[in-house]
């Protein structure tokens, strides 16, 4: 089962507030936040980009799958999708169900059915839609996610983020300065793509709390399990690329080159 995005919680900007009054040291901070990991909250917000674009018409079919009083939330969700996915989730709509979540985690996705929470507005509504119907496109295909092609491009762009291997340090400062630089820091399935490679690392947390942006991550401890981590990523990217939002696809495309190839890949007639 894929879950989940939980409310946020501010453990760690509470965390961070604590540090302040108390004056604690850098490391003390990491220290603390090294211990929150070990919590079992998950941490996750709402951020949007509100550029003005084209829009997509979805057919009516696959419309009539989501609850009428969410037609905004449907439409901000895919309305500057590419052609390319748009024509991907149209072909793999037949068993697709869109339903209310009963469970207190929120939303989440379990055989061939997207669970919403009923709470939510309708951007943050789109935002976790396409991650959950991204794990749906990802079980269409078979678990592309799970394939040896994509576990290596995972394998693959994961290196530059090993934290003792101290050769690849620049490189993730200048990602993580770029990051800050831009309103990508903002994208929750950019954060829990960070959360899933550099397996929530302690500095990437301390980054985000330091520029007050929150931070979106699943536990390592789900990670761990099985090919979670490789499901989340495909998740987290193919939202992105339904999304299709110009600076978020270039920091993706720079930083994870192939994940992101992979995924889109994906879309492809005939692959898996
Ligand atoms: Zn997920």
């Amino acid at each position: 089962m894929k879950n989940s995005w939980k409310e946020f919680q501010s453990e760690i900007d509470e965390n961070l507030e604590d540090s302040k009054e108390k004056e604690m040291s850098l490391e003390d901070v990491k220290q603390s936040l090294l211990r929150e990991l070990n919590d079992d909250e998950v941490s996750y917000g709402k951020e949007l980009s509100d550029e003005v674009v084209e829009k997509n018409e979805l057919s009516k079919e696959l419309v009539n799958k989501f609850p009428e009083y969410r037609e905004n939330a449907v439409k901000i969700a895919f309305e500057r999708s590419p052609e390319e996915y748009v024509e991907f989730l149209e072909k793999n709509k037949e068993a697709l169900s869109v339903n209310e979540s009963k469970r207190e985690e929120g939303c989440y996705y379990f055989n061939n059915g997207v669970f919403m929470k009923k709470e939510m507005d309708d951007e943050e509504y789109a935002e976790v839609l396409r991650h959950e119907i991204s794990h749906y496109l990802d079980d269409k295909k078979g678990w592309y996610s799970e394939q040896p092609e994509y576990l290596k491009a995972v394998y693959d762009d994961t290196l530059s983020f090993d934290f003792n291997d101290s050769s690849t340090t620049e490189y993730r400062d200048e990602m993580l300065d770029e990051l800050f630089d831009s309103d990508v820091c903002y994208n929750r399935h950019v954060s829990d793509i960070l959360s899933a490679v550099s397996g929530n690392n302690p500095e990437i947390i301390l980054r985000y709390n330091m520029e007050g942006v929150p931070y979106y991550r699943h536990q390592n401890s789900y990670f761990d399990e099985g090919h979670n981590r490789e499901n989340e990523i495909y998740a987290d990217v193919m939202a992105c690329i339904s999304e299709n939002d110009a600076e978020t696809i270039a920091f993706i495309k720079k930083y994870f080159p192939n994940i992101y190839e992979k995924t889109k890949e994906s879309m492809k007639e005939g692959q898996v």
